[in-house]
C-alpha cells in the first residue's frame, strides 16, 4: 500500500515558487469558470519520484484554450492549436502546456487517433503507462488530490512499467520504444504481462510511420544513456525491427560513452549517435535505414558520409600523410561522420588525422582573393583558381602563414613568369 502523501506540499517542495503560484492561479481561474484542472503525465511521475521536472502539463475538463488565454501573463506568449484544443504558454524560460481532457480512438493500428473532448478519467485511460497516467487536481478545495485510476503509484513503488490494456502496443507501437526508454531511464522493469505483450506486438512497429519512428529515435538519443535503450531493444528483438543488421551490444556502449567525452560539455548530436549505431551497416542497408526513418537531408548525408570516410581510413592511416592530403581526403564530409569514424577507428594515426582536420585544417583559408591575384599581375582565367588552390595547400602544409607570405609567393610566381618560367603546379 502507498503511504499518504500531501501532494500540495510535494509540489511546493519541488517546484519553483513561480510555477507553484502559477498552478494556484490556474486552479482558481478554472474554478471561477466552473472547470476542473489537473497537473498530469511525466511531471506527476517525477514529483512522486522526487526528480526535477519543470515541464508542466495541465489538463482541463473544459476549454484549455480559453483558460490559457485568461492565464496568459502580461509579458507571456501564447500558442494555440484549436484543432487539438491545446495551448502553450511561455514566459521567460518557462513553458506550460494546457490540453482539453480527451478520449482517443484508433481507427487502425499505428494511425494517429481520433480525438474527442472528455473527462480526466478518459484522458488518463488513453495514456501509455500507469506511471504516466496520474493527475493532481489543482482547484481550490481539492488542491493536491491525486487521481490514480490505474495504480500508477503502486507501480512507481514497485518500479514497474505497465500498459493500461492489452491492445496498447497494437494501437500505438511507438509505446514499445517508449516502454524501453522509461525502463532504462528509471532503472525499472517491464511488468510480466506488459513484457510478453510487447514481444508479441513487435511486428506492429511496421505500422508506425517513418516520421514517428524517427521521433522515437530522437527521444532515445536525448536520454542520458541511449546505449542502454538500444542494448535492451537489441535483446528483445525491437532493434531488429528497425533494421535487422543493427546491434545494440558489442562496443556500442563504449563508443557512445567516448562520444559524450569528446563532445562535452554539449551532449552528442542525434546524427553522431545514429552514425555510431549504423556504423556496421553496408551502403545498401544504410539506404534502407535512411528511408525507414525518412531522415532529413543532413542526417542522411551524415550516414552516407560515414561509409565514405570508412573507405578512406586506409589512406588516412598511412604514417606521414601530409595535412594537405588529409584535407583533400576529408573536405567533403559532414563533421558528425568524421567524428564517428574517429571514435570507431583502431588506427591512432587515422584518428589524429581526423582530429587535425576537424580542429584546424577545415578552417584554414587563403587570405588573398582572385581580384588580389589579378591586381598583382596574374592574368584572369582558370589559372587563378589553381593558384589559390596551391596557396591553400602551402598554407595547410605550414609552408606559409600570413597574408604577407601569400603575397611573397605570388610575387615570386609573377617574377618567374616574367623571367620565362611557369609557376609550380
Ligand atoms: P518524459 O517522460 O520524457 O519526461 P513526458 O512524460 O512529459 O516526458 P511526453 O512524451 O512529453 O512525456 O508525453 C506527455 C504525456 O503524454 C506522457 O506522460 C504520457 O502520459 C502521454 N503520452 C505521450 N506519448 C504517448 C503515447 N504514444 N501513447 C499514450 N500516451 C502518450
Amino acid at each position: 500500500m502507498s503511504k499518504r502523501i500531501n501532494f500540495g506540499k510535494l509540489i511546493e517542495k519541488q517546484l519553483p515558487p513561480e510555477l507553484v503560484n502559477f498552478m494556484w492561479v490556474a486552479g482558481e481561474m478554472a474554478n471561477s469558470r466552473g472547470e476542473k484542472v489537473y497537473l498530469v503525465g511525466g511531471v506527476v511521475r517525477d514529483l512522486l519520484m522526487e526528480q526535477a521536472n519543470f515541464d508542466l502539463d495541465l489538463v482541463v475538463e473544459g476549454n484549455a484554450i480559453e483558460l490559457a488565454q485568461q492565464l496568459k501573463l502580461n509579458q507571456g506568449k501564447i500558442t494555440t492549436h484549436p484543432r487539438f484544443n491545446t495551448a502553450k504558454l511561455q514566459w521567460n524560460d518557462r513553458s506550460v502546456d494546457l490540453a482539453t481532457a480527451r478520449s482517443e480512438t484508433y481507427e487502425k493500428p499505428g494511425a494517429l487517433p481520433a480525438v474527442t473532448p472528455s473527462s480526466i478519467d478518459n484522458d488518463l485511460s488513453r495514456r501509455d503507462f500507469t506511471i504516466n497516467a496520474m493527475a493532481i487536481r489543482l482547484n481550490p478545495g481539492y488542491y493536491g488530490k491525486l487521481v490514480d485510476p490505474h495504480g500508477g503509484r503502486d507501480d512507481l513503488q514497485s518500479q514497474r512499467i505497465r500498459i493500461l490494456h492489452e491492445k496498447s502496443f497494437t494501437d500505438d507501437a511507438t509505446r514499445i520504444w517508449r516502454a524501453l526508454r522509461y525502463e532504462q531511464r528509471l532503472g525499472f522493469h517491464l511488468e510480466k504481462k506488459t513484457s510478453s505483450l510487447l514481444q508479441r506486438d513487435i511486428p506492429m512497429l511496421a505500422t508506425i510511420s517513418a516520421d514517428r519512428t524517427r521521433y522515437e529515435m530522437e527521444c532515445i538519443c536525448k536520454e542520458k544513456y541511449p546505449e542502454k535503450v538500444f542494448n535492451r531493444a537489441g535483446e528483445l528483438g525491437v532493434l531488429a525491427a528497425l533494421h535487422p543488421s543493427l546491434k545494440g551490444n558489442g562496443g556500442l556502449a563504449e563508443k557512445f560513452e567516448h562520444a559524450r567525452k569528446e563532445c562535452s560539455p554539449e551532449p552528442p548530436s542525434f546524427d553522431l549517435y545514429l552514425a555510431l549505431l549504423a556504423y556496421p551497416l553496408t551502403a545498401e542497408e544504410t539506404e534502407q535505414l535512411i528511408s525507414r526513418l525518412n531522415l532529413p537531408k543532413l542526417s542522411a548525408k551524415t550516414l552516407r558520409d560515414t561509409i565514405a570516410v570508412k573507405n578512406k581510413m586506409r589512406s588516412l592511416s598511412t604514417p606521414g600523410v601530409s595535412p594537405g592530403a588529409i584535407y583533400n581526403l576529408l573536405r567533403d564530409f559532414s563533421p558528425a561522420a568524421l567524428e564517428a569514424n574517429s571514435l570507431v577507428t583502431e588506427s591512432a594515426v587515422a584518428g589524429q588525422a581526423i582530429h587535425l582536420f576537424l580542429n584546424r585544417l577545415k578552417d584554414v583559408q587563403v587570405l588573398l582573393t582572385g581580384d588580389d591575384l589579378i591586381q598583382m599581375g596574374i592574368a584572369p582565367g582558370p589559372r587563378i583558381k589553381e593558384m589559390l588552390a596551391l596557396l591553400h595547400q602551402a598554407k595547410l602544409n605550414g609552408k606559409i602563414a600570413t597574408r604577407h607570405d601569400e603575397e611573397e609567393i605570388i610575387k615570386g610566381w609573377v617574377a618567374q613568369k616574367q623571367g620565362g618560367t611557369t609557376p609550380p603546379s
